[in-house]
């Protein structure tokens, strides 16, 4: 099953440092790529990129002038839209964790910034809260992504990495695999 994270709502300057730390969660936690929707600085975009380039991927780095037609596109292409907002049904106590992975579908996972559009309530296939109280799209992106891989992304092998960490119960280890 293939995961991209659709950034939506990106507002320059004030949503640098979200938005990046947006894309390195769903890196980190198993997804394949980003899409962020409008103008989002180049800084983001590198800083990245070149956490790919060090820690590994794939990861595909991507930015879309629309997010209807990325979700468009999207559906057509046979995936599934899941929209994670604090008014969706609840991952908690209810079925519909069971429902997205049974469909066995891509997922494009849709967060928001600001207000999301009404629109993208009716397009999404699903609409998922993680706990009906409002926090932040990084909590709700990471809980929703481990949520979905079972905890198997926190062991994911990066490809292409030139370094990786030796985990140690104190201190740094860091070896290099490659220049
Ligand atoms: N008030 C805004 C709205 O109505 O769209 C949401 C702003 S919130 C700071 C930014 C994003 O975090 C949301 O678009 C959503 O993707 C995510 N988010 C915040 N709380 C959430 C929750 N409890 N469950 C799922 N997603 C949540």
């Amino acid at each position: 099953m293939r995961v991209v994270v659709l950034r939506l709502g990106h507002r320059l300057g004030r949503d640098k440092r979200v938005s990046t730390h947006v894309g390195l969660v769903a890196r980190a936690f198993g997804a394949s790529g980003i899409i962020y929707v409008g103008e989002v600085e180049e800084s983001v975009l590198n800083t990245l990129r070149k956490v790919v380039d060090v820690w590994g991927g794939p990861f595909s780095v991507e930015t879309a002038p629309s997010y209807r037609a990325v979700i468009r596109k999207w559906k057509e292409d046979g995936g599934l839209v899941v929209h994670l907002t604090m008014y969706g049904e609840n991952i908690e106590g209810s079925d519909v964790l069971e429902r997205i992975r049974s469909s066995g579908k891509d997922i494009l996972v849709v967060v928001g910034a600001e207000k999301v559009p009404r629109d993208v309530y009716e397009m999404a296939d699903f609409n998922v809260a993680i706990g009906n109280q409002p926090h932040s799209e990084v909590s709700a992106l990471a809980v929703f992504l481990d949520r979905l891989f079972k905890g198997a992304e926190l062991l994911k092998e990066f490809e292409g990495a030139k370094l990786r960490v030796i985990p140690s119960p104190r201190g740094k280890r860091v070896v290099r695999l490659r220049e």
